[in-house]
């Protein structure tokens, strides 16, 4: 058993990937060819947002904006240390420095309490200067921005929404990559929406935003190639992974629901004996990972390592919280108790849109012997 199968996805799509695949080999414009702009077309009508730029990794997906943001070693941006490492890596790659933010044990996605409580401390302490946050919809579900943008609004901070793994969810009819400032996505292969090797996108209704991010995708570009305005970075889609996005976002929305219904399968199997993932009302997830908690760390290792028994994948994100990583154990971080004991209770278990019924029948009872 996989992880996550991309086996049996690419049975489905073999002759439609293979197709687009021989059309880029065929006219052979492999940099900014015409499946990137087709597809950037198509990622605009799928979220809503008015300008979307595809770049080469969701890491660059989030240091693109935070390098048109313009930010200083002094600026603070407020980012949940439960996530992965790239969230806050972003932000010291653009120049800023991260302030860690606890999440909710429930959602596991950013504590909003906590995201003032810290913004606070921040002030009061006086040697950073708030200027942004950016959030995360972890393992498919958006974090509560309802609640996040009163507070960039409040202190006056940009939003930048991290949906490395929130592409296809949504809070009612508004999609996930539209509730930041600025949004950006990832196509890594393992990503709900993956491509057969690195990606991303960036999302925003800010046309100046556009221009810069634009600009700094293909190393500070003015009107044409030899004209450099600021320092950028080289980040394109590939075209032939442009052509392969072309035709997995059009099996997207089927899949989103198989995922739901895997989802809810476990769900069913598994709320009598251990902790499972809240959704909260009004919101649709995409189901990047499903992920429980065990009641002690002891507990969840003896669990993983009973599953490997089982010959049943589980994962765990995240072992190791980002303020805790050997990168920013330098970096100053006020109490992050919860985040601290997800990631000792956490684990994921296999989730893909083509998992049968037997499968995830197996999964479940190996998990019911596992916790005896
Ligand atoms: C995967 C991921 C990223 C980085 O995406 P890459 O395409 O691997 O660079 C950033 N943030 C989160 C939350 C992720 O899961």
């Amino acid at each position: 058993m996989q992880f996550i199968d991309l086996h049996r996805q690419y049975e489905k799509i073999e002759r439609q990937v293979n197709s687009r695949i021989a059309s880029v080999l065929d006219h052979k414009g492999f940099i900014e060819g015409p499946e990137v702009t087709e597809f950037e077309e198509k990622l605009k009508e799928y979220t809503g947002v008015q300008y979307v730029l595809t770049c080469a990794s969701g890491t660059d997906a989030l240091t693109i904006p935070l390098m048109a943001y313009n930010v200083k070693k002094e600026d603070a941006i407020f980012v949940p240390s439960f996530s992965f490492f790239a969230s806050a890596e972003s932000i010291s790659l653009a120049g800023a420095t991260p302030v860690f933010v606890d999440s909710d044990e429930k959602t596991f996605n950013i504590d909003s309490v906590d995201l003032e409580e810290k913004i606070k401390v921040v002030l009061e302490e006086g040697k950073l200067n708030p200027k942004g946050i950016v959030a995360v919809d972890l393992f498919g579900l958006s974090a509560n921005y309802y609640k996040i943008k009163a507070i960039a609004e409040k202190y006056n901070l940009f939003l930048l929404e991290d949906a490395a793994q929130g592409f296809g969810g949504r809070i009612g009819e508004k999609k996930a990559c539209s509730f930041g400032d600025v949004s950006g996505t990832s196509f890594f292969p393992a990503k709900p929406l993956g491509c057969y090797g690195d990606g991303g996108a960036i999302f925003t209704n800010s046309k100046s935003m556009y221009e810069k991010m634009k600009s700094i995708h293909v190393h500070g570009q003015g009107k044409d190639k030899y004209e450099n305005n600021t320092i950028g970075l080289n980040s394109r889609l590939d075209t032939i992974q442009a052509a392969i996005l072309i035709e997995k976002l059009n099996i997207f929305d089927e899949e989103l629901k198989k995922r739901n219904i895997v989802a809810q399968k476990y769900t069913d199997m598994l709320n009598s004996i251990l902790e499972i993932p809240q959704i909260p009302q009004n919101y649709f997830s995409s189901w990047a990972q499903y992920t429980v908690k065990a009641k002690s760390k002891e507990e969840r290792n003896r669990i993983v390592l009973k599953m490997k028994e089982h010959g049943i994948p589980v994962m765990i994100y995240y072992p190791v919280p980002i303020h805790k990583s050997k990168a920013f154990r330098m970096i100053q971080s006020w109490n992050m108790d919860k985040t601290e004991h997800l990631s000792e209770v956490v684990f994921s278990l296999p989730m893909h849109p083509y998992l049968e019924d037997e499968e995830i029948e197996k999964i479940c009872l190996a998990l019911k012997d596992s916790i005896r």
